[in-house]
């Protein structure tokens, strides 16, 4: 079936004709005249008017739960954000802090240096400890919260670079000067007295090492107190550290000798010497020569032996002495 509206006019009147045109048979037509057509329109259009409002505001209603939800999430994932930027932030902040200590710390050299000092104090202090304890094997790093164990040697260079370290740093004349100054005079001569100077040149070669060994004249076992460097020739014999000289002189088993205090327990001993050019009582430098090697005293060949004794014990010279 088809409807079809249209409005005609019969007799001058206004009226409404719905005309239904079924697909079999004749036309229908529905005549309605104006007022009710009017009031009909009316009734539809508030019908239409107010289902539209009811389902506007019930999609509204609807929308705003969904607005609501989303909503909340977009606030909690702001919140995140700020909190994660607000961490950010203060991250940054301590890392500027810190970065602008160090600045601040590396344009002072009188910073540099007073950490140089407290480091190298610790490691004077370890090695003086060690002295006392008869213990220089190992020595415990402990200054910088490490437990790792160096050899004196490895010891000995690193105050040697903090020294350094503590020389090229540019300084005022105040008390901070003063005390370093004072600190690098103590380790430089701290230094330079430990025997750690290589006594022969150009020899190197250690015939016979520390600890028991067959005697080669006695011929029995017993403790070797030092080290013999060989040489075919009668080399200089040098200081191993700077000192006082306590005895220069000669027995039936060492034959010409020199012995070397140093202080802070370490003296050093020379034996076999062909010649010696020191005296009891003489300063000596470290690597100032004492004499020549020899082949006196019970002695198989032409060799230095030389012995190191941290309180009264005799110690592995090795532990100590650097080849050059
Ligand atoms: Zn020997």
């Amino acid at each position: 079936m088809r409807r079809m509206t249209g409005k005609t006019s019969t007799k001058g009147r206004n009226h409404l004709s719905f005309m239904f045109v079924p697909h079999k048979g004749g036309v229908r037509t529905i005549r309605i005249n104006n007022y009710r057509t009017t009031l009909l329109s009316i009734t539809a259009m508030m019908l239409i008017a107010l289902l539209t409002l009811t389902g506007y505001t019930l999609s509204v209603v609807k929308e705003n739960k969904v607005l609501k939800v989303q909503h909340q999430q977009e606030i909690e994932l702001i919140l995140a954000q700020k909190a994660k930027l607000e961490d950010y932030i203060a991250n940054q902040t301590n890392q500027l802090i810190e970065n602008a200590e160090l600045i601040t710390a590396a344009s002072t050299s009188k910073t540099i240096s007073e950490n140089a000092i407290q480091q190298y104090q610790a490691e004077y202090e370890n090695m003086v400890v060690a002295y006392v304890d008869n213990n220089m094997g190992t020595i415990q790093k402990v200054s910088r919260g490490s437990s790792k164990e160096m050899s004196f040697k490895e010891s000995l260079s690193e105050l040697r670079s903090l020294l350094e370290l503590v020389k090229s740093a540019k300084l005022s004349e105040d008390d901070t000067s003063s005390k370093i100054h004072k600190k690098e005079s103590e380790l430089t001569s701290f230094l330079n007295a430990l025997p750690t100077y290589w006594p022969v040149d150009n020899s190197t070669t250690i015939h016979s090492g520390f600890g028991r060994r067959l005697h080669p004249i006695y011929k029995y076992y017993r403790q070797h107190d030092g080290i013999d460097i060989g040489s075919k020739a009668y080399p200089n014999i040098y200081a191993a550290g700077a000192g006082k000289v306590l005895e220069a002189g000669r027995t039936g088993g060492y034959g010409n000798y020199v012995v070397i205090s140093h202080g802070n327990g370490f003296k050093s001993l020379y034996a076999h010497l062909s010649s010696y050019n020191v005296k009891a009582g003489d300063w000596v430098q470290k690597g100032q020569k004492i004499g020549k090697m020899g082949n006196t005293g019970t002695s198989t060949g032409t060799h230095l032996h030389f012995e190191i004794h941290v309180n009264g014990v005799p110690t592995n010279p090795t532990k100590y002495l650097e080849k050059r």
